[in-house]
Formats: C-alpha cells, structure tokens, sequence
C-alpha cells in the first residue's frame, strides 16, 4: 500500500486534483491518498502557508500530489505569508531538487500550438530539468540606500555538489531517451555558469553513451520556438530554467496540458500540473484536469516504477483527444467541448486495462 498526500491548494486546484485522484484510483487500489491544506486554503486555516500538520503528512506519504496555489484573495499578506512560499518549502523541505517538465505536443492538438505547423508537425518530446534548490532565487538579497540612489542585489550561488547532483539526474533520464543532454549557461559571462558548464564536462565521461552540448542560454530561448525537435533533455539552474519552461510550455497549445514533477535522490517526488490556480476560471467547471492527470502519469513512473499504469492513462488521454474531446482552452471547430468533470470521466473510461 503506498500513500499519497493530496494537497489541493487554491483556485482549480480542489476541482483538478479530484480528477486525477479518480483516475489513479482506477488504475490501482492501493493508494491511500490524505488530504492537507497548503497555500491561500493554509494560510485561513492555520495562518500560514504551509503548515506542520502538512509537512508531517507529506513526510508520511511515498508522494505528493499538488493542485496549485495562490491567489487574488492572499494577495496583500506580507512576503512571507504569501501562498508560494509554500512551495518554495516544501521543496526545500524534501530536497526535491530537480523539476522534470516534459514539453510534448499532443498530434490532435497541433493546430493549437501558436507554432508554425512544419515546426511542430514532426512532433516535440523535450524533457526540461531545472535545477531547483540553488541560484539566485535563494542567493543572499539586499536593497540599500547610497547616495547614487537605491542599490539591489540578488546573487547567484552554486556548489559544485549541487551542480553535480542535477548533471547525474539529467545524464540518466538522457539514457531511457534519445541519449542527448543539452547544459543551458551563460559561461560567456557569469562565473557560476562557467563553474556549471566545467562541472556537467567533469562528469560526462561517466555516461559514455550520453551526447553532451553546451548552449548559451539567450541562444536556447531562440531554438526553442525555432526548432524545437533538435532538443532531448535540457539541464539548466533555476532562474533559465523558470523562463525556459514557460517559454517552451506554449509550444503545446495550453498551459492546461502540461504536467511537472519535483524529485531529489530517492523516489519520493512532488507532482504537480505547470500552471497556477487559474482563479478566473476557478469553480466554473472549464479547467483542463489533464495537466493534473498527466502529473498523476509522472508520479507512477517516476515514484513508483509503474510504468504500465503511466502508460495506460495517457494512452488515455491521446484516445479521449483523438476522439474529439476538448475542454474550453483547447477547443477547436468541429471537436466537443466538455467540463473539467467529464473529460476526467472519459481519461478514466478510456483507460485500457493491459
Ligand atoms: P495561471 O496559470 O493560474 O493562469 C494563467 C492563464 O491560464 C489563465 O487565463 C488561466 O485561466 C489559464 N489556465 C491555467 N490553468 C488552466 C487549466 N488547467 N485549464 C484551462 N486554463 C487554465 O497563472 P496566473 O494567472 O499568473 O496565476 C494565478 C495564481 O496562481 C497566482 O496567485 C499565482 O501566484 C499562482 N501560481 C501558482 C503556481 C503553483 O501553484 N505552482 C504556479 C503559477 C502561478
């Protein structure tokens, strides 16, 4: 029996996690999932965003199935009260250092995509690792005054453990693909680029049958709207890789589509779906839930070693597309538009027991 802690969040969170729920249910009977507050739900419960009792469940469980946080309402509360904050705990709290976001486009869904259709006809499967834990987002920050005005500083920090820790991460996903790593810097000027750059070199001689190239990361934000099927798996810190997944998350058609997962040495993970908690949608019943589904998909292949389950449900998910099924970001003329509810129903009626 493993158990997972569900942690709904805000907006559309409670709406798409159920669905995913639904849908792992249906493909195993051994989960038993726990809820917990987390972010703006936390903060009215408890004062915080993320508080002990939710720290503790996650602690219990073998993974964590997120929805999203945040929101209009929680807006004012000082820095750290704000409903991220919770996240950037948790991930802390677990060491989950490095995000996965798989940017694939769907076949039924490239007219969606604001590319044009020769780029993204031939199909994208791009793996993004973002370096998690480090950088300048948790650098030391200062704002002062001196009399050429206000002076801010954030600064950029990276160890070689923790450079190597991603660079292994990202090697042995390259292998269970198309055996290509692409390190994103900016050894051309930063200094903790050129360390990260020296670092992904030390190590590539362990993976012999991994390709490794370097890219400048200005460089990498124009071949990803380029040509974005000459990627593998991407492996960059944490501020170009919050950039770079955005920028390549359109390439799909919907940010409704997209799943991620955050994981650190062992197989305990955070799976998450890439948008946030959609608060103008929320309640309406028109959130996509398949980012939460496919988020669901990652947590059994990557947690559990349930690579026969994962595949089920989006085989399921390609099927329910194929067949026509839209909710209302992606719909397009001639296909059937459905609720958040209903197209969880049918990812879960169309999955193929093997
Ligand atoms: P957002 O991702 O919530 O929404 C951006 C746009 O995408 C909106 O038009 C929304 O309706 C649409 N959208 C998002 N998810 C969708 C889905 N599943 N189906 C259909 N349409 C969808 O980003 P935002 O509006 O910038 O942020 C809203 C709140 O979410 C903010 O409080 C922000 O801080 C928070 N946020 C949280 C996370 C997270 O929890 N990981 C990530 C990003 C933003």
């Amino acid at each position: 029996m493993s158990r997972i802690a569900v942690l709904s969040g805000d907006g559309v969170g409670p709406e798409i996690c159920s669905r995913a729920v639904e849908v792992l249910s249906s493909v195993c009977r051994d989960f038993v999932f726990t809820e917990g507050l987390i972010g703006g739900a936390a903060i009215d419960a408890y004062g915080c965003p993320l508080p002990e009792e939710t720290i503790r469940l996650c602690r219990e469980s073998d993974g964590i199935l997120l929805g999203a946080v945040g929101g209009p309402r929680w807006d004012r509360e000082p820095s750290h009260r704000r409903p991220e904050k919770a996240l950037l705990g948790l991930r802390k709290e677990f060491e989950l250092f490095a995000n996965l976001r798989p940017i694939v486009t769907h076949a039924p869904l490239i007219s969606s995509s604001p590319l044009r259709k020769e780029i993204v006809a031939e199909g994208i499967d791009i793996l993004i690792i973002r370096e998690l834990n480090g950088g300048i987002y948790y650098g030391p920050r200062e704002r002062k005054e001196d009399p050429s005005g206000c002076v801010a500083t954030d600064t950029e920090i990276y160890t070689t453990g923790e450079i190597e820790r991603i660079a292994h991460t990202a090697f042995r996903m390259a292998r269970k693909r198309k055996g290509k790593v692409t390190s994103v810097d900016k050894a051309n000027v930063l200094e903790s680029s050129r360390l990260w750059r020296e670092t992904l070199e030390s190590i590539a001689g362990e993976y012999p049958d991994v390709i490794l190239e370097h890219m400048y990361v200005d460089n990498c934000a124009m071949q990803i709207i380029q040509d974005p099927s000459r990627f593998d798996v991407i492996v960059t810190n944490n501020m170009f890789g919050d950039i770079l997944s955005d920028e390549a998350s359109v390439i799909t058609g919907s940010i409704g589509m997209l799943p991620s997962a955050s994981i650190g040495t062992g197989t305990f993970g955070l799976y998450e779906p890439v948008h946030g908690s959609a608060p103008d949608i929320a309640g309406k019943d028109t959130a996509n839930p398949i980012a939460a589904i496919l988020s669901a998909a990652m947590m059994l292949r990557v947690s559990f070693g349930m690579m026969k389950e994962a595949r089920a449900i989006e085989e399921a998910v390609r099927l329910v597309l194929e067949k026509g099924y839209r909710t209302r970001d992606i719909m397009s003329d001639g296909c059937i538009q459905v609720g958040t509810e209903e197209m969880g129903d049918l990812i879960r009626r169309n999955i193929v027991a093997d």
